[in-house]
């Protein structure tokens, strides 16, 4: 069997649902297992609906639940135009009326418990699945609905529930195989679960992804499907450089690093249960069926560059924090222990990521989000030292598997980015060794993805002259010493 999982794009509209029950009609044979998201931008919807009950705006927030009520029946009725209409429609109203029920008993009380929020937010993927499975019935497909919450189970860690596996496996297995063996489509809301007692809980924001592994993993899947709006990971982000291609294949502990910087894809953390287990897992475009998008897996084949992508962070700030040289009159912290600890203590106290760190004895540079507010930050580090602030920062970020104990890779960078003139800040490489990252001028991004692209991955392993030849027209160009053959081109030879 496999999972198949579609987000929130690929069910957006009428047409987007028709796509998948295309997608999913011609694989009936591999014995698929569907998983939905809520349609497109409704989790958000209910997020601010339930928050606009809570602070007394019922009326407002009751405005948008009838939007969000309109689209979904609008979809529904595009995709089965009167056959069977009535009964769905009715089920519809169910699922509405209960949720308008929960809206109110919030407005009521004036407070928003986690355990309510999960309960609301449940009913975006309770409506897509739904939909979902009317629209496949009425395209021919044996399609049956499965309640999540009575599969997956949690504990009750509300908004971020814990999944307790070896229940959930059990009753998959119990559920779910006998539908299969009889050749029928189950199709299950990703995201919601319920705790033992059926209180319905969530997997956290963007959780359908880890819905699907689960599935995958508790019934042992050959594979597991993610579908979207993107062709898959890309070698760097194809906005900056049109030269970006897809990558094939990826490592599991390459695409966590790329997924901390890169574009959002998809968090890998939340394909584990999948990973652990080795199964495959594809991202595909549901908008392009026949792409063959890119395979996660534990253990990818090593990349033909020494790089498998390039990532870009914009919108970051750099935090120095200098040890005073002359320590009068002498601050609380002075040994460069205690400095360490007692500057990510205040981090963490202000709830504040790091992105990069570079540290010495006396000076330590972070790399955070720019868009956080960091005042109260700045003014709590005063106390350990010198603080600077630095603006309008990018993180670049290249991984590959390959760079694990590779000699020279750092100098080819470097070399690269001193060729374009471009000043780096901070560096930083990952204990895993498979990746390497710094901080440069937000400005220089696109000159730098550009550079450092065409100089990584224009080679192909053992046939560097094939590059040579292209590029130059006339002939293989002897290498410099860094390697960098944009500098070479650069200079002319
Ligand atoms: N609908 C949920 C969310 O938007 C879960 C998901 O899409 O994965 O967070
Ligand atoms: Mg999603």
């Amino acid at each position: 069997m496999i999972v198949m999982k579609f987000g929130g794009t690929s069910v957006e509209d009428g047409k987007a649902i028709e796509r998948v029950a295309e997608i999913v009609g011609s694989r009936g044979d591999e014995k698929p297992v569907v998983v939905v998201s809520a349609l497109a931008r409704v989790t958000d919807s209910l997020v601010t609906i339930s928050q606009l009950a809570a602070s007394g705006a019922l009326a407002e927030a009751l405005r948008l639940y009838r939007q969000v009520r309109q689209r979904h029946f609008a979809v529904l009725s595009s995709l089965v135009n009167g056959r069977g209409e009535t009964e769905v429609r009715s089920r519809l109203q169910a699922l509405f009326d209960s949720l308008e029920e929960v809206l109110r008993g919030v407005a009521a009380l004036g407070e928003l418990s986690p355990r309510t929020s999960d309960n609301v937010l449940s009913f975006g993927e309770l409506l897509s699945s739904q939909i979902v499975t009317t629209a496949f019935r009425a395209r021919g497909i044996d399609a049956v609905l499965v309640d999540s919450r009575q599969l997956m189970v949690t504990d009750a860690s509300y908004t971020r529930a814990v999944p307790q596996r070896e229940e959930t496996n059990r009753r998959l297995r119990q559920s779910l195989k006998p539908l299969l063996t009889s050749g029928r489509v189950p199709v299950m809301g990703g995201f919601i679960a319920a705790t033992a007692e059926g209180i319905p809980t969530t997997l956290g924001r963007g959780g359908s992804d880890f819905s699907a592994a689960l599935i995958g993993a508790g019934l042992g899947a050959r594979k597991i499907e993610i579908w979207t709006d993107v062709e898959g990971m890309m070698t760097t982000d194809p906005r900056l450089c049109p030269d970006a291609r897809r990558i094939d294949v990826i490592g599991f502990d390459e695409a966590s690093e790329l997924a901390h910087f890169g574009a959002k894809v998809l968090h890998p953390a939340t394909l584990f249960p999948a990973v652990e287990k080795n199964i495959p897992v594809y991202i595909l475009n549901s908008r392009n069926p026949e792409s063959k998008g890119t395979c996660i897996r534990a253990r990818a084949r090593p990349s033909k560059t020494i790089l498998r992508s390039i990532a870009a962070k914009r919108g970051v700030k750099v935090v120095n924090v200098r040890l005073p040289r002359i320590v009068a009159p002498r601050p609380r912290i002075v040994d460069p222990q205690g400095f360490l600890h007692a500057l990510f203590e205040a981090f963490d106290r202000h709830a504040c990521a790091a992105d990069l760190v570079s540290t010495s004895d006396v000076s330590v540079s972070v790399a955070v989000e720019a868009s956080r507010d960091l005042a109260e930050l700045v003014q709590d580090l005063k106390r350990l030292g010198n603080v600077e602030v630095e603006d309008n920062k990018a993180i670049l970020c290249l991984v590959g598997e390959k760079l694990r104990g590779r000699i020279g890779v750092a100098a080819r960078v470097f070399g690269v980015l001193a060729g374009a003139g471009i000043n780096v800040h901070m560096i930083s490489q990952g204990a895993s060794e498979i990746n390497i990252s710094f901080v440069i001028e937000e400005r220089d991004i696109p000159e730098a993805v550009k550079q450092l692209h065409a100089d990584f991955f224009a080679e192909r392993a053992g046939d560097p002259q094939r590059v040579a030849k292209r590029t130059t027209r006339g002939g293989a160009v002897p290498r410099q010493s860094n390697g960098s053959l944009a500098n070479a081109t650069r200079a002319g030879l």
